[in-house]
């Protein structure tokens, strides 16, 4: 009977602790995951999709993805990209006019 008592005390103690930790870690991911989520803007990938997709940095950022996030931050415009044509920057133009942000905000199209 005493040797059962003490294998309790050699695992049961340091296994008890480590599922203690293991559960207190998963609430605070939990709770760090409710509070601190940011949500993408699907404009982006979008957009992203639509522009040439070559990308050359020619438009001043890192690769297409770069320019349609500034698009969407308001902080690059769509003529920035040379290579894109004039069919293609009316479909992300009609794209844009009519998608909603993560907050249901559009885009000032004068920006754009
Ligand atoms: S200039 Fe156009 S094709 Fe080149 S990286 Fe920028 S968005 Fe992409």
């Amino acid at each position: 009977m005493e040797s059962g008592m003490d294998i309790f005390n050699v695992l049961g103690i340091p296994a008890l602790v480590a599922v203690i930790i293991g559960a207190t870690l998963g609430l605070m991911l939990g709770i760090a995951d409710k509070f601190l989520k940011v949500e993408l803007d699907k404009r982006v990938e979008t957009i992203q999709s639509m522009l040439p997709g070559s990308n050359c940095g020619a438009c001043g950022h890192p690769g297409c993805g770069g320019l349609a996030d500034a698009v969407v931050e308001g902080k690059g415009k769509l003529k920035d990209c040379p290579p894109l044509k004039a069919d293609q920057e009316k479909l992300i133009r009609e794209y844009l006019a009519n998608a909603e942000g993560p907050n249901g905000e559009r885009l000032d199209m004068s920006k754009v």
